[in-house]
């Protein structure tokens, strides 16, 4: 391919250790199967990693409670039959441990291990236009570089302790969730400050609260969170997915999530009885999942009436599984509608409130205003602790491309195009950007999909791409200016024709204190955005340039 071929580079035994047919940063879920899958092209691939060992986000989350959200039988890759049949999955929901013992199964299995520079942090990246080679530089192996850049840094890798002054003068011992000690934590006798209530401190806080002598959890929003119902996983579930797990995952693509098995509802919550909606609603609880709940009925996320009735079915289960009413109306959110923030699923959330050892603090009436040498001083009081757990989320989706200093054509730098907010065609690939792939940017399905088959659809466009400009003899992809701004418009207006823009979410840029705020993941369903990437490559990728070498496309211009 370009300078060094695929065909030229297949089976050189001893290359550079700098250069490359691809570099591919991160070796996430994503990043594996670009791996798998771009060796299987016969290109020499080099894969940068800042962790010491496979996994991303389930190789950093290691907080107690950690565990999936999406059930495991479909929390898994696709593209090997054999590795789906063997695997074994002892829990409906996989836990952290349980899920990156399977990612370093993957990684054993298909021999990953050896083109992976663990410990290694991509500084900086620039494009080059005579070379058309993306060069980037690392903390540990300096230099590297390749005609082709693809970015598997994931959307939620750039953990995020808030500016509080102070924090460096506690005497305590500090964690967030996203960098949690590979050694656990004890909390027992220790009295505990845990600030956040999003799916990590969700997750987090029934733990600790079993261990430590006293737990204040910080609320300064209060959050949807259903029952999970984590069980052992039932072997009669798993040996019928099992026996039709192709069929399974092909029906996924065409399915709004990625998941398949959820057949899209076609009433509308208004047009039924109170008495019938809520028995839907008391056996979507019962079954447990975000999924199937939100999927009771066919406007919960377009129509705010609508959706009233879903946020306040579950304000009443709080209420009803709260003893004390003044903490159970804390714990009722009222400033959002139910799933346009991440719909978190929990194990006995709601009932630690009930505990003894766990108080429930107001961080919204009184702000946490700095960390003291013992603990936390909010607006209206101190409280000691010998240990904080930041659960204070990310800089989602753009965090990680954002630190890393990258420049494109034309001297153009990522910060300053993405200074408005994250822009990108299919989140694929950004103009003048050129041969620099992402695996699920901004403006892709992503977050809002099944991620791991999100991770295998880019994939598998890219290494169609790669592919067509081998076989066409062309070097350069980039996309289109106008493509990309069309792109954006269309995300947009996905967007605001539902309710999430309501919300100050992540997925808005709005836990981040000014971060623009522009809906980042795409919510046109992850069908009609696998359809429209299928079309774009099948008419010779449309939206995006193509050109045999930069010279040529320079003589074109
Ligand atoms: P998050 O949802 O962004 O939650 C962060 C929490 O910290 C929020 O409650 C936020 O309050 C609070 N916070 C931030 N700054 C604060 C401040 N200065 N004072 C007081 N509170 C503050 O982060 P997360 O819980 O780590 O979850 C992020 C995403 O990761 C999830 O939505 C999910 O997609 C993914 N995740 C998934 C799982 C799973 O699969 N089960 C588990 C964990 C995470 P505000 O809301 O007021 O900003």
């Amino acid at each position: 391919m370009s300078s060094q071929s695929a065909t030229e580079t297949k089976g050189t035994a001893e290359k550079s250790a700098s250069q490359f047919d691809a570099i591919i940063v991160g070796a996430g879920v994503g990043g594996l199967y670009a791996l798998h899958r771009l060796r299987g092209m016969g290109l020499n691939v080099g894969v940068f990693e800042a962790g010491a060992d496979v996994g991303g986000t389930w190789y950093w989350n290691r907080y107690p409670g950690c565990r999936c959200d999406v059930e495991s039988m479909e929390y898994s890759y696709s593209f090997s039959e054999d590795l789906q049949q063997e695997w074994r999955w002892p829990e409906r929901y996989g836990t952290q441990p349980e899920i990156l013992r399977y990612v370093n199964h993957v990684a054993d299995r298909f021999d990953l291990r050896r083109d992976i520079r663990f410990n290694t942090r991509v500084l900086s990246g620039q494009f080059d236009e005579t070379s058309n080679l993306w060069t980037l530089v690392t903390d540990k192996h300096g230099a590297v570089s390749a005609p082709y850049c693809i970015m598997a840094t994931g959307n939620l890798s750039t953990p995020r302790v808030p500016d509080f002054a102070g924090l460096e003068r506690f005497e305590g011992k500090w964690y967030h969730t996203g960098l949690w000690p590979h050694e656990g934590v004890d909390f027992s006798g220790l009295r505990v400050g845990i600030i956040g209530t999003g799916s990590s401190g969700v997750q987090s806080i029934p733990i600790i609260a079993k261990q430590a002598k006293h737990l204040h959890v910080f609320q300064r929003t209060a959050n949807f969170s259903l029952p999970a119902r984590n069980a052992p996983l039932d072997a009669g579930v798993e040996k019928r997915h099992k026996a039709e797990y192709a069929e399974r995952r092909e029906a996924a693509y065409d399915t709004p999530f990625g998941i398949a098995g959820f057949p899209p509802p076609t009433n509308s919550a208004l047009e039924v009885s109170a008495e019938e909606r809520e028995a839907a609603y008391e056996a979507k609880w019962a079954e447990g999942g975000s999924i199937s709940f939100l999927y009771a009925y066919n406007d919960l996320l377009v129509n705010k009436a609508a959706n009233d009735t879903a946020s306040e079915f579950v304000r009443n289960k709080i209420r009803a599984t709260v003893n004390d009413p003044a903490i159970a109306e804390l714990l009722a959110p009222k400033d959002h509608p139910i799933g346009t923030k991440r719909l978190i699923l929990d194990s006995d959330y709601y009932e630690t409130y009930n505990r003894d050892n766990v108080t429930l603090v107001d961080a919204r009436a009184a702000p946490i205003e700095e960390i003291t040498p013992a603990g936390i001083r909010t607006r209206d009081a101190e409280y000691d602790f010998d240990a904080i757990v930041f659960a204070t989320g990310f800089d989602a989706m753009t965090g990680a491309l954002l630190d890393i200093d990258l420049t494109g054509a034309k001297g153009v730098k990522l910060a300053d195009k993405w200074a408005d907010g994250p822009r990108s065609n299919l989140g694929l690939m950004m103009a003048g950007f050129p041969n620099m792939f992402l695996i699920t940017g901004p403006q892709s399905p992503s977050v809002k999909a099944q991620m791991i088959l999100a991770c295998e659809q880019h994939t598998d466009w890219i290494v169609d791409c790669l592919t067509y400009l081998q076989t066409h003899g062309l070097a350069r992809i980039e996309a289109d200016q106008t493509a990309e701004d069309e792109w954006v418009t269309h995300n947009n207006e996905v967007a605001d024709g539902t309710l999430y823009p309501l919300a100050n979410s992540w997925y808005m840029g709005a836990n981040i204190p000014g971060k623009p705020r522009i809906f980042m993941p795409y919510v046109g369903g992850f069908d009609r955005y696998k359809r429209t990437c299928d079309e774009i490559a099948a008419k010779g990728y449309e939206g995006f340039t193509l050109t045999p070498t930069r010279l040529e496309a320079l003589a074109g211009d």
